[in-house]
Parts: C-alpha cells; sequence; structure tokens
C-alpha cells in the first residue's frame, strides 16, 4: 500500500493565524485514492524545519505532499531549500515566466523583480501548471519516493491537485478502479446548480462523489467513483450522471472533453447551418473561440467586429437612431447587429454581444458588467442581458462563453 505524509510549512499555521484547511483536504482526497496518510506535519518556515520535516516526511511515506511557501517574498524559502537539500541547482524557466507574464498583462498590472527570481525552478524537478497564480508547483523524485510542492493558497493548490498531482496519483498509486463522468452546463452559477441537483447528491454513495468546477459562465460537474470493480462503477456513474442531467436540462451542453466550441460546431454542422458573430466588448473573441476547433470552416463564415459606432452603422447598418437614443449597449442594437450580420455575413445564424467590460464607462442606469446578447435567423431573434462583474478581462470571457451558450441553444432549438 501506498503511504503519504502531508507537511504543511508557515509559522502563521503554527501560532493558529490560519488554520490548516489544506491537509484535511489533501487527506481527504488521498483517503479516497486508497492512499494511506501516516502524518500529517506543521513546520516553522525556517531552512532547519523545512529539511528535518522533509526527512521524516520520506522516513515514513514514499509519497510526501507539501504546501506552503512558495510565494516571491523573501520569507518563502521552501523552494530554495528542497533544491540545495536534494542538490539541484536553480533554472530559469522560460514558460513560467511566459505565463506570469500573461497573468499580470491580463490584470493590467506590471511585473516585478521579484517574481523574475520566482522563475528559478530547481533543474531536475517536474514543473506543475498553477493557472490560478504565480508559482507553479514542483515535482521532486529522490531515492524512490515523490514529493510535490505546492503553493499554501488553498485555491492554487487544489488547481494544482485536480489538474496534476490527483491524476497522476491515480494513475500510478492506487489499485482501485476509478471512474470519472463530467457534466458540462453553462448558464447557471455553481451554487444554484448544486441546489437543484441536491436531492440526488445527498444520496451518492460513499464512494463516488462530485466536484463542481466554476469557470466564467460555465460549471463542470465532474462525478468520480472509486472502487474495486470497473463495470459496476462505469453503471452507477451512468445512472446518477442521467438522473442529474435529467433534472438540469439544458444547462447541460456536452460531456467530457467537450467544450462550447466543440459542441456548437457539432451542432452547425448536423443542422447544415453556417454561422458568424457580430463582436462589440468581445472584440472577436467568440469568434476566436470557434476557429480553435478544427473543421470549423465547414460551418463558420467569419465576424465583424464593431467596437465604434460608426462601424456598427457602416457595417453591420444599426440605426444611428437606434444608438443615439438607446445606445450602443442595448437590446436594439444588439437586434440589429444580429439582422446586419446576417445580411453581410451571409449566414443562417448570428450571435451579437454588445457590453460595458469596464473599468470605465458605466452609468446608474447601465453599470460596469451589462451586457446585451442577441442570436438569431432571418425568422427569430433571441435577446438577453446579463450582468458580470467590475474586471475587465473577466467580462469579456464571460460574456463570451454565455454568447456561445445561447448560440448553442439557439442552434439546437432549430
Ligand atoms: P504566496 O504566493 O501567496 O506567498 P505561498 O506558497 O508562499 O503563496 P504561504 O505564503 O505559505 O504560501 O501562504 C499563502 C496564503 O495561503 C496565506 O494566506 C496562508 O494563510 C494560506 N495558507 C497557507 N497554508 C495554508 C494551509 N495549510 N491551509 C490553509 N491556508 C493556508
Ligand atoms: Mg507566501
Amino acid at each position: 500500500m501506498h503511504k503519504a505524509v502531508i507537511l504543511t510549512i508557515g509559522d502563521e499555521l503554527l501560532i493558529g493565524q490560519t488554520i490548516d484547511t489544506n491537509s484535511a483536504w489533501m487527506g481527504g482526497e488521498l483517503n479516497k485514492l486508497g492512499i494511506r496518510i501516516e502524518e500529517k506535519i506543521a513546520i516553522q518556515d525556517t531552512r532547519e524545519g523545512i529539511i528535518s520535516g522533509i526527512e521524516r516526511a520520506m522516513s515514513k511515506a514514499n509519497i510526501v505532499l507539501i504546501t506552503g511557501g512558495l510565494g516571491p517574498t523573501k520569507d518563502d524559502i521552501t523552494k530554495k531549500v528542497m533544491a540545495d537539500h536534494f542538490g539541484m541547482k536553480m533554472k530559469f524557466d522560460e514558460p513560467t515566466w511566459e505565463r506570469i507574464e500573461g497573468l499580470f498583462a491580463r490584470w493590467g498590472r506590471s511585473t516585478t523583480p521579484a517574481h523574475r527570481d520566482q522563475c528559478y525552478m530547481p533543474d531536475g524537478a517536474k514543473i506543475l501548471e498553477n493557472k490560478m497564480g504565480t508559482a507553479p508547483g514542483m515535482l521532486f523524485e529522490v531515492d524512490g519516493k515523490m514529493l510535490i510542492s505546492m503553493p499554501g493558497v488553498p485555491y492554487e493548490m487544489k488547481y494544482i491537485m485536480e489538474y496534476s498531482v490527483l491524476p497522476m496519483l491515480e494513475e500510478n498509486y492506487t489499485d482501485q478502479a476509478i471512474i470519472h463522468h463530467t457534466i458540462l452546463t453553462a448558464g447557471e452559477g455553481e451554487s444554484r446548480i448544486a441546489a437543484q441537483i441536491e436531492d440526488i447528491t445527498e444520496r451518492l454513495p460513499e464512494h463516488i462523489s462530485i466536484a463542481y468546477l466554476p469557470n466564467l459562465g460555465t460549471v463542470k460537474l465532474r462525478l468520480t467513483a472509486i472502487g474495486k470493480d470497473k463495470n459496476k462503477l462505469t453503471e452507477e456513474v451512468k445512472v446518477y450522471g442521467s438522473q442529474i442531467e435529467n433534472i438540469l436540462g439544458d444547462l447541460v451542453y456536452g460531456h467530457n472533453q467537450e467544450n462550447l466550441p466543440s459542441v456548437i460546431g457539432k451542432i452547425a454542422l448536423e443542422k447544415k447551418l453556417k454561422i458568424g458573430t457580430a463582436e462589440s466588448c468581445t472584440g472577436g473573441l467568440v469568434a476566436s473561440k470557434i476557429v480553435s476547433i478544427p473543421g470549423s470552416s465547414a460551418y463558420f463564415e467569419g465576424s465583424v467586429v464593431t467596437y465604434s459606432y460608426k462601424l456598427k452603422e457602416t457595417l453591420l447598418n444599426v440605426n444611428t437612431d437606434t444608438l443615439n437614443k438607446q445606445g450602443a449597449v442595448s437590446e436594439e442594437t444588439v437586434n440589429e447587429m444580429v439582422a446586419g450580420a446576417i445580411d453581410h455575413l451571409g449566414v443562417d445564424v448570428a450571435v451579437a454581444i454588445s457590453g460595458i467590460a469596464g473599468p470605465g464607462g458605466g452609468t446608474e442606469e447601465k453599470p460596469v458588467g451589462t451586457v446585451w446578447i442577441a442570436c438569431g435567423n432571418k425568422k427569430k431573434t433571441v435577446t438577453l442581458k446579463i450582468k458580470a462583474g467590475k474586471n475587465r478581462q473577466k467580462n469579456i470571457e464571460y460574456a463570451s462563453n454565455y454568447a456561445m451558450n445561447v448560440l448553442r441553444k439557439f442552434l439546437q432549438a432549430q
């Protein structure tokens, strides 16, 4: 049987300033996989503390999960101490730097020299991607044991666990059969979905669990069944999965590896419909997502990005009157954008988006995050207004996901 030790690092944990929720969560996840947790150790942020913790952990187990002390500040020394201890040199990791620069560009902030320093990684450790923050995780293989170091921030740790560590443990460190089934939803938030399917999730047997993985405008529901009999698990997950889908109805857009653009492509092909987009605040992002699918030229004609009043008028025939009276972010405008796109792009179905991405430009009546979406064909157009948040980049992402979902539903109804 595989054995694990969980090591949490940070003075704040010892003095009770932070409650260690990380090890509770990690312990639960390891237990599900049938990996025995030998010990949990909490240690100070010092070189001696970290080294003695690592040595003790390695003497007890073959899997060591570590969180804390990976940030850009001086007191975050875990990485350096581990590299020294295992005799590894530090090497600049270009992909990590590019990712951090990308994150900061999106946040509209600039990096500091400390962020560049943060990209030096122990030569010999495998880097584990962290999309939620700057410090990636690291995997060390030493003396036949595996040590994984992750940031202390709980949602960053969970991201690395969900996307890198748990799949790897499932693959190599458990003799249990594990079945995943992912239901993809869009159009409703995590908590409302959870409330809708509570009757089912409360009845799930011990060996089947559900995880909610929310993104901007979409939520993945992942059912995981763990046990001995693979066929039985597959059958059980199927049964619970379809019960959940029956309740959620058309919030469900796909399964497992699918995504909104791939589902849109599948339906458009099936129904032989040509599609196009007319985009203002999303600046072509919906089009970009649609063309990320190989073969999209079979159903996607193209897009117009009309950011200004002028181009909305000249390229999409939106009435000057509509723009002046109702504003660019209005039901009337997106309606006319759809009609203009159907005409000018020569498509069967078009989707249009116009909104206030922020941070400026909001009013009391139309606050930042107000987005109008319309989708239609020659005969019929549906419109809806969404209220996103305050962050520009998130609003743009949210609006584009929402618009794709409106398009998906419209195509399905044809
Ligand atoms: P950062 O990049 O934010 O500095 P880090 O890897 O250096 O990340 P810490 O500095 O140790 O992590 O902690 C960052 C945050 O995560 C703090 O708010 C801390 O309270 C919290 N945290 C750290 N360890 C745990 C834990 N075991 N359980 C819950 N929260 C934790
Ligand atoms: Mg820190």
